[in-house]
C-alpha cells in the first residue's frame, strides 16, 4: 500500500493504470475509519483494478467550528486498516494541497430543491462544501469508479446529481450502510458515544423500520412522522427531523399512494453527537 500527501505524486503513481485502461476504484472518507468504510474498499477492488481512499477531514463542509474540531482522527490505525483490507493507494493530503492559495474549486453547480431540506436545512453550507471536495478530489483522482454509502443518502444525490451536471466521466456506486449488531448505523460520530448512549441509539434504526410496517398498515406519512419522533424522544435524545421524502427528489411526501421511491431519513441529538440514518421503505417502480 503506497501513502500520499500531495496530488503530484499520487498523479505520477495512478498515471500507468491510466494508459494501460486498468480502472481506478475511489472511495473518499475523513477517516477514523469504520466497516462501512471498508465495505467501500472491498467494493472496489472487487471491482477495479487500482483502489484508492482518502483521509481528508473537509473543512468546507463543517458549519460548525466545535463540529470540526472534535471529529475523531486516527490516522495510525486507519491506515492498518486499509493495509489489512488491501487497499492500494491512501491519499492523506494536507489543506492546502487541496485547496491552494488561488485555487477555485467551487462546483458550479446548482442543487436546488435536493440541497434544501433534511441535511441542507440544518446544515447551511454543508453541501456546497461536499461538492466543493469532491469536484477537487475526483479531478485529482479521476477515477472511473466512485464508491459511497447509502448511510449519507442525500450526500449520494448531490454528488450524483453534481456529476451529471458537470458531465464527469465517471460511473456512481452506492453501497449498502453497514450496521453495529444493534442496528445503529457505523459512523465516525459513533465514537463519541457513550456506551449507554451506543446502546440506546439503536432506537434510530428501530424507528426507521417501524416507520415501514406504519406505512405497510396504512398510516399517512404526517402520521408515521409523528409516530417516529415520539418513539425518538428518549430521555438524552432529541430528534432533529424524521421525513418520509421521495427517493429521487429528496421532497417531502404528502401520501404513499404514488408509485415512487420512498426513503425514511432521520438526524436525532444523542447528547452532543449528531446522528444520521436512513431507511428505504420502498424501491418504488
Ligand atoms: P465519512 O468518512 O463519514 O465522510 O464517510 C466516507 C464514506 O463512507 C461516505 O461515502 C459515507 O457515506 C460512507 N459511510 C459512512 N458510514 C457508512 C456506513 N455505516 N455504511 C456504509 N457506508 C458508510
Amino acid at each position: 500500500m503506497y501513502l500520499f500527501k500531495n496530488v503530484r505524486a499520487l498523479r505520477l503513481f495512478l498515471e500507468p493504470f491510466r494508459t494501460k485502461g486498468r480502472a481506478i476504484g475511489f472511495a473518499p472518507t475523513m477517516g477514523a475509519l469504520h466497516e462501512g468504510h471498508l465495505s467501500l474498499i472491498r467494493q472496489s477492488l472487487e471491482s477495479t483494478q487500482c483502489t484508492v481512499c482518502s483521509i481528508f477531514v473537509n473543512p468546507t463542509q463543517f458549519n460548525q467550528a466545535e463540529d470540526l474540531e472534535k471529529y475523531p482522527r486516527n490516522p495510525a490505525k486507519d491506515l492498518q486498516m486499509l493495509y489489512e483490507v488491501g487497499c492500494h493507494a491512501v491519499f492523506m493530503p494536507p489543506v492546502d494541497e487541496v485547496y491552494p492559495p488561488g485555487l477555485d474549486s467551487t462546483a458550479p453547480v446548482d442543487f436546488g430543491p435536493l440541497a434544501e431540506g433534511l441535511e441542507g436545512r440544518f446544515r447551511p453550507g454543508h453541501f456546497q462544501g461536499v461538492a466543493q471536495v469532491m469536484n477537487r478530489l475526483l479531478g485529482i483522482v479521476e477515477p472511473q469508479r466512485l464508491f459511497m454509502g447509502q448511510k449519507d443518502y442525500q450526500q449520494c444525490l448531490i454528488v450524483q446529481h453534481m456529476i451529471r451536471t458537470l458531465g464527469l466521466p465517471v460511473e456512481f456506486v452506492m453501497g449498502p450502510t453497514v450496521r453495529e449488531p444493534n442496528g445503529l448505523a457505523m459512523s465516525s460520530r459513533n465514537a463519541r458515544l457513550s456506551p449507554e448512549q451506543h446502546s440506546r441509539a439503536a432506537i434510530i434504526f428501530q424507528s426507521l423500520q417501524d416507520a415501514a410496517h406504519w406505512m405497510g398498515q396504512g398510516l399517512g406519512p404526517a402520521q408515521v412522522r409523528e409516530k417516529a419522533l415520539q418513539q425518538l424522544s428518549i430521555p438524552g435524545f432529541r430528534p432533529e427531523y424524521f421525513e418520509l421524502v421521495d427517493g429521487q427528489s429528496l421532497q417531502p411526501l404528502a401520501h404513499f399512494d404514488n408509485e415512487g421511491m420512498i426513503v425514511a431519513c432521520a438526524a436525532v441529538w444523542a447528547g452532543d453527537v449528531r446522528l444520521i440514518d436512513n431507511h428505504i421503505l420502498r424501491r418504488g417502480a
